[in-house]
């Protein structure tokens, strides 16, 4: 009975199109999606600038764009992506904050920490070769998640992506509130490498429609309790009428008056089927889930090289401690690109997470 419906997942040529539609749609454009991977747009004056037209008629999909006169590509590397990034990121350094701390230097037992926190199989213990701080952003994408059902419900729902790594940091949100940050920053380091804004909304967008799923379902205990309710005074109405209407039918004396019972009775059981899917559908859960908006939170990090022995050969990757959480974090796997807190080395030579 429940259903979750990505608004903006219906579109339009995965990842990529997604996050387009959804920055132009939070920056006041009118998009419409006209059918399978292609979308128009009717951009406010404030971008006609940023994107060089102010109707936007986009294929997220080559034979789609080929099949479409006029119609501009939607691709990595193209400009309209392009452009959308830069808005998307304009909009993160709008409301960019910072850790309100100094440059962390490591925890004492950042060696303790890092082999508590990620699993090395068939290794001897981690060995930390070198540490250095650098600033790392992490992206708050914050959804509004709509929920339908017998009323309407709507929630906020936010993400939290290391913009490094590309991995969710669920714990981050709520250290990051009783922080008072700051408008700039009090340290000076340089800035790690931010992997595609693209890629990082694609990984938020998964986490959040498992957020919207439990929503749903709390949502739905109470319009299951409702359902049955309806379900069952609908049915002893029905019930009754019929158990009346056959009792009649028996007692008939004449053919005709029979007849009359029996064409009743077919009558009030199509009503009945009727009902029910009516009820079915007004209590039916299906929920909605939009961007709204993005935050960036700017945090000094410690960055560790960390070197692992397997057999005779010597393994080497990087860890990353996170001083707001005081969480050496997950890793991403160099195959995969999940994230990982357990590592076994492949063909003696890298990191790998046991899914390979
Ligand atoms: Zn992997």
């Amino acid at each position: 009975m429940s259903e979750v419906r990505h608004a903006l997942s219906r579109s339009q040529g995965g990842g990529v199109g997604d996050f387009v539609l959804a920055v132009l749609r939070r920056s006041g454009a009118l998009v419409e999606d006209l059918g399978y991977a292609i979308s128009e747009a009717v951009l406010p004056e404030s971008l006609v600038q940023d994107f060089g037209a102010e109707h936007l008629l986009m294929a997220f999909d080559q034979e789609v764009a080929a099949e479409n006169a006029g119609s501009a590509l939607v691709a990595h590397g193209s400009p309209l992506l392009d452009a959308a990034v830069r808005l998307g990121v304009r909009y993160g350094r709008h409301t960019r904050l910072y850790w309100p701390g100094m440059e962390p230097s490591p925890p004492r037992n950042l060696a303790r920490r890092v082999q508590d926190a990620i699993e090395y199989r068939r290794c001897r213990s981690p060995q930390i070769t070198l540490t250095w701080a650098a600033e790392c952003l992490y992206y708050l994408f914050n959804f509004t998640c709509t929920l339908w059902s017998y009323d309407k419900q709507e929630t906020l729902l936010s993400v939290a992506v290391n913009g490094h790594t590309g991995i969710p940091c669920p714990g981050l949100g709520q250290r990051w509130e009783a922080l008072v940050p700051a408008d700039s920053p009090a340290y000076e380091l340089g800035k790690a490498a931010l992997r595609p804004l693209a890629e990082l909304y694609a990984v938020a967008r998964s986490e959040v429609e498992a957020q919207a799923q439990a929503a749903a379902l709390d949502y739905r205990r109470e319009s299951d309790r409702l359902f049955k309710r309806d379900t069952r005074r609908t049915r002893q109405y029905y019930e009754g009428t019929i158990a009346e209407l056959i009792r009649r039918k028996e007692a008939a004396k004449d053919p005709g008056r029979s007849e009359r019972a029996e064409q009743q009775i077919q009558a009030a059981r199509l009503d009945w089927k009727r009902r029910r899917e009516d009820i079915l559908a007004r209590y039916r859960v299906q929920a909605d889930v939009r961007l709204d908006h993005l935050v960036a939170w700017a945090v000094p990090c410690v960055f560790a090289k960390v070197r692992v022995q397997h057999k005779s050969s010597l393994l080497e990757h990087v860890v990353l401690y996170n001083p707001v959480t005081g969480e050496v974090e997950p890793v991403r796997c160099p195959r995969c690109g999940k994230a990982t807190r357990s590592l076994a080395p492949a063909d003696d030579k890298e990191l790998v997470c046991p899914e390979h």
